[in-house]
């Protein structure tokens, strides 16, 4: 606290509080410059089978590598991203990005690749933009069937505009695209909306996967997790499967699907190609 010499008013002064709205603001103006120069990249998480060890899709994830900053994690630009409207433009290239490369994948395969892409949308895209639309014309563009398409939402868009999601998802499933909930377990919504909308999976989140063997607190939450999604006829992705004994025990608890470091880290586009190629 510092009183200012000449108006004797109160400042508050953070250390550190400008620096860091400038590099916020930095920030920003880079990310606009790589997402309209297309230097935003995605990566691609295999998404497994448990119980028959079988890779069904991946999961796409941005990843931006800046010139003299090095890699920036998606946890640090996408709030960025949110905060100054650029997640509109960044979700828009995400989807089409991911679907260019299932067609991709197709193309070269000679046949539709029985894969699956995962996107994120994040809530405020949802709120912003026209998310089925955007969608319906990018299934249009890259001759993708919508059927292949999961749409990763967090509980956050339930509790933005439950109305506007509510819609936005019943248009989704008119386009026969998934929806899975992201990060379960996590957000601070009403269970009701998992009776109320079409949800048809839920990833259980990494918080609640790491290290759950050596704690019983959390595989009660994981157990509970998936008894729930098996009464409501939902499949379920649990996220953060770093090592076999955690593969094995989720797919002998009754988890559907895996994600995570034991199966690969998220992969550029060339490495996930080789990988489905030698599983499929
Ligand atoms: P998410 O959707 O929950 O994605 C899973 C995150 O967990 C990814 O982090 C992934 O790299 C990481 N992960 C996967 N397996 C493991 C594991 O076994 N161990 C550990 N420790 N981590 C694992 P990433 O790529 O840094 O992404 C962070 C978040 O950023 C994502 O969380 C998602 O919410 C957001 N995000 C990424 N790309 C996009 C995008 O295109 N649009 C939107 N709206 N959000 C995105
Ligand atoms: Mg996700
Ligand atoms: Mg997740
Ligand atoms: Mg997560």
């Amino acid at each position: 606290l510092k009183r200012a010499k000449s108006t004797g008013r109160v400042e508050v002064h953070h250390p550190g509080e400008a620096a860091c709205a400038r590099y916020k603001l930095d920030l920003e103006t880079e990310l606009r410059r790589a997402i309209d120069q297309g230097d935003l990249r995605l990566a691609y998480q295999p998404i497994v089978d448990l119980a028959a060890n079988r890779l069904t899709g991946f999961e796409a994830l941005a990843r931006w590598t800046h010139a003299t900053r090095g890699v920036i994690d998606p946890g640090e630009f996408i709030p960025v991203a949110e905060e100054a409207g650029l997640i509109v433009p960044l979700g828009r290239w995400a989807l089409d990005s991911a679907l260019a490369t299932l067609a991709k994948w197709d193309a070269l395969a000679g046949a539709t690749v029985p894969l699956t892409m995962n996107v994120n949308v994040s809530a405020i895209q949802l709120a912003r933009d026209d998310v089925p639309g955007v969608i319906a014309a990018a299934l249009a563009t890259h001759g993708i069937d919508g059927s292949r398409l999961t749409i990763e939402l967090t509980e956050s868009a339930i509790v933005q505009d439950p109305e506007r999601t509510t819609k936005a998802l019943q248009a989704l499933k008119a386009l026969n695209v998934k929806v899975a909930m992201d990060d379960f377990g996590t957000g601070y919504s009403s269970l009701s909306y998992l009776r109320r909308l079409p949800i048809d999976s839920l990833k259980i989140d990494r918080s609640f996967v790491s290290g759950m063997l050596q704690d019983r607190d959390k595989v009660a939450i994981v157990r509970a997790v998936l008894s729930l999604a098996d009464a409501l006829g939902k499949t379920t992705t649990a996220e953060g499967v770093e090592t076999i004994e955690l593969s094995q025990t989720l797919a002998a608890l009754g988890c559907s699907h895996g994600q995570g470091y034991f199966y690969a880290a998220p992969l550029a586009a060339d490495a996930a190609r080789e990988y489905w190629q030698a599983r499929i």
